[in-house]
């Protein structure tokens, strides 16, 4: 087997680097699963990087050149599948992470998809709605030929959301003369959507919760709950929480989190960031940075904001009993160790946040069937998927006796593994 110039040796792993991170998992898990050599070094590499350039013209007449990129991961289970993000620090090292953990995201959940992520450098809080939506219907256009049902369906990340997705299909559907609905997935209901994606990971969130409270006989009524995050995961993974009768002592946003040990009114929170743009001067809490939120004494953490918000320099901090990783990548290779050996029991991303692309899949489901399920139907489905994928990663966990992260990240391998085998490889 090649072995990893890092695998050995954390130290060398400039750790917030998240394709490192995520390799660094991967080549553990390979490693535990004596994975054949071949697979190995497919599986190590995307199948196809995309970078593009986007030409925008701005409300003031000059035209701004946009950095983006498509990472796609790995086709061996069905079209690949993964979100958009917009944001200034986008770098491609980050989307190829990303774009693997769809990957083995998918195969976690038992999805029928491969993995990809796309990006592009830009700050939308700078940009007027007319800017970027002109800069996505390019970026759109630039891909043309990489994405499709069959091939490559994005769906919402962080700094996007439905309207930027129909956008998208709309691009999408002008070139091919007809509306394809499922090229894209997190569209609004109106046109293709599915009911209940909107809330789908941080509903998936609480299925994974609520198991790992049952397996540690938590009491949901006593079990409180600290969120970083008040975004599409963070903030209705809260609120979804808070009605099933958990406690939220704290949330944060990008500025800072407020923190009350008796607990905090989700919605009430949540109007007042609207209306604030910050939780600076809540009333009924204390005011926090976003660190100090990751440290308070509380049950369950869920990090639901973004990469390495627990590194080495942290983690002996962290006093969680539970973590549900609602984000993607927020904890790092070194701190994984750290945490492992303070007993606290860690639900991966890769697992935990799996809801928003279990339902993305039911939308693909839906749209190519032109038939559309009420959002019980959907949300007993996605319970079912939860559900069992926690079980599946514990019993590996258990059987193996390594840590939840690993234990997902050797059920995804040996899937993605398998599948391709079967394949074969064209070479
Ligand atoms: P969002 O843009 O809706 O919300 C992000 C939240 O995080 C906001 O409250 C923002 O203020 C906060 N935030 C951003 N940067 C921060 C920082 N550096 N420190 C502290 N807080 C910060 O995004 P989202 O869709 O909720 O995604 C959040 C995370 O969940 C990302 O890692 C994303 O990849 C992951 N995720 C999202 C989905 C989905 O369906 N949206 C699915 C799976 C995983």
């Amino acid at each position: 087997m090649t072995v990893s110039p890092y695998a050995d040796d954390p130290k060398q792993i400039k750790e917030t680097n998240p394709f490192e991170s995520m390799m660094s998992r991967f080549d553990e898990a390979a490693r535990l699963l004596n994975l054949d050599p071949n697979i190995y070094r497919i599986l190590r590499s995307p199948s196809r990087e995309i970078t593009v350039y986007i030409p925008t013209l701005m409300d003031n007449g000059q035209y701004e050149i946009f950095v983006g990129y498509r990472v796609q991961h790995n086709f061996a289970r069905g079209p690949a599948k993964g979100g958009i993000r917009y944001a200034p620090d986008v770098s491609l090292d980050e989307v190829r992470a990303l774009a693997a953990w769809m990957t083995w995201k998918c195969a976690v959940v038992n999805i029928p998809f491969g993995g990809a992520k796309g990006g592009v450098i830009c700050d939308p809080s700078k940009m007027s709605l007319a800017e970027l939506e002109r800069m996505t219907r390019r970026y759109t256009a630039e891909l043309l030929d990489f994405l499709g049902p069959e091939r490559d369906v994005p769906a919402p990340d962080m700094n996007t959301n439905e309207q930027v997705m129909a956008w998208i299909m709309d691009t999408y559907s002008m070139h091919a003369r007809h509306s394809v609905t499922a090229v894209v997935t997190g569209k609004p209901v109106e046109i293709g959507g599915s009911r209940g994606r909107r809330e789908a990971t941080g509903r998936g969130l609480l299925f994974v919760i609520n198991e790992a409270c049952k397996k540690f006989n938590f009491d949901i009524n006593s079990t409180r709950v600290a969120v970083q995050g008040s975004g599409n995961v963070g903030g209705i993974g809260a609120q979804l929480l808070q009605n099933t009768g958990y406690k939220i002592v704290g949330i944060s946003e990008i500025k800072g989190a407020i923190y009350n040990p008796n607990g905090i009114d989700v919605n009430k929170a949540l109007d007042y960031l609207k209306k604030n743009k910050t939780y600076e001067g809540y009333p009924e809490a204390d005011y926090l940075t976003n660190q100090e939120l990751l440290e308070v004494d509380c049950d369950v953490l869920m990090p639901a904001a973004t990469e390495n918000q627990i590194t080495s320099a942290n983690a002996d901090r962290i006093r969680c009993k539970i973590m549900a990783e609602g984000a993607n990548g927020p904890t790092t290779a070194s701190a994984d160790k750290i945490l492992f050996d303070k007993g606290i029991f860690v639900i991966p991303d890769i697992l935990a946040n799996a809801g928003g692309v279990t339902v993305s899949y039911f939308e693909w489901v839906q749209d190519r069937m032109g038939f559309f399920w009420r959002e019980d139907v959907v949300n007993e489905r996605l319970q079912d998927t939860m559900v069992a994928s926690f079980h599946e990663v514990v019993r590996y966990a258990e059987t193996h006796k390594v840590s939840m992260r690993i234990a997902a990240y050797m059920l995804a391998i040996d899937r993605v593994g398998y599948d391709l085998k079967l394949r074969g490889v064209y070479a």
